[in-house]
């Protein structure tokens, strides 16, 4: 199975497909997590990665496409894989088709996560990070229990520098300009199935799962 989870940043793409991968194995990979690391570890591709990201803009489709090129050649990719936050541009989805093609495999299936974009501001700015394991928190609807220390592992929260309002906006516009056109791409092809994702995490899964259920099927 491979899987595309599309949809503005802060529609829970991240979230459903941490829960997706842990029921099913396949492995989630974001693009975002991945740059991220990089952005930590300050490699060179970091560093060029970072200022973009700081600002809400994307970094080069070149760099991306490498990352995921490279990471689906791992073994734990071979039954399937769940990806998040990748394809985000035409040619992203262009490169993606190409190279699975070389490797006699294509997308099975695109969701689209649709929220308005109100309730997305609301998410994002309120949203904290742990700043080790990556489990996400929520300063209204999904407090921790000890302010800013994350439940699970005990390490500081915090939040992403392209979580701050200044930059959410533009993640949005981004979003509309270059990433919104994949839902027609993927449309062409078949292979885009929609969601409500202004609903519970437990409801959006439940439909995620009825969509991958569907598509065995039929
Ligand atoms: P995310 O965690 O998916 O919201 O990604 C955070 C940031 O990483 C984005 O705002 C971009 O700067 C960069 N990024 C992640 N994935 C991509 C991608 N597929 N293409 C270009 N930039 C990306």
């Amino acid at each position: 199975m491979i899987l595309i989870l599309l949809g503005p940043p802060g529609s829970g793409k991240g979230t459903q497909a941490k829960k997706l991968s842990e029921q099913r194995g396949w492995p989630q990979l974001s693009t975002g997590d991945m740059l991220r690391s990089a952005v930590s570890r300050k490699t060179d591709l970091g560093l060029k990665a970072k200022a973009f990201m700081d600002k809400g803009e994307l970094v080069s489709d070149s760099v991306v496409i490498g990352l995921i090129a490279e990471r689906t050649q791992d073994p734990d990719c071979a039954k399937g894989f769940i990806l998040d936050g990748f394809p985000r541009t035409v040619p992203q989805s262009e490169a993606l088709d190409d190279m699975l093609a070389t490797r006699s495999k294509s997308v099975d299936l695109a969701v689209e996560f649709q929220i308005d974009h109100e309730e997305l501001v609301d998410r994002l700015s309120g949203r904290r990070t742990c700043s080790k394991c990556g489990e996400m928190f929520h300063i209204k609807s999904k407090k921790p229990l000890k302010k800013d220390i994350c439940d699970l592992c005990g390490s500081a929260l915090v939040q992403r520098p392209d979580d701050q309002e200044s930059v959410i906006q533009n993640r949005l516009q981004v979003y509309n300009a270059q990433t919104a056109p994949l839902i027609e791409y993927y449309e062409d092809q078949g292979k885009l199935s929609r969601l409500n994702a202004a609903q519970s995490p437990e409801q959006v899964q439940e439909d995620l799962i009825d969509l991958i259920a569907s598509l065995s099927v039929g």
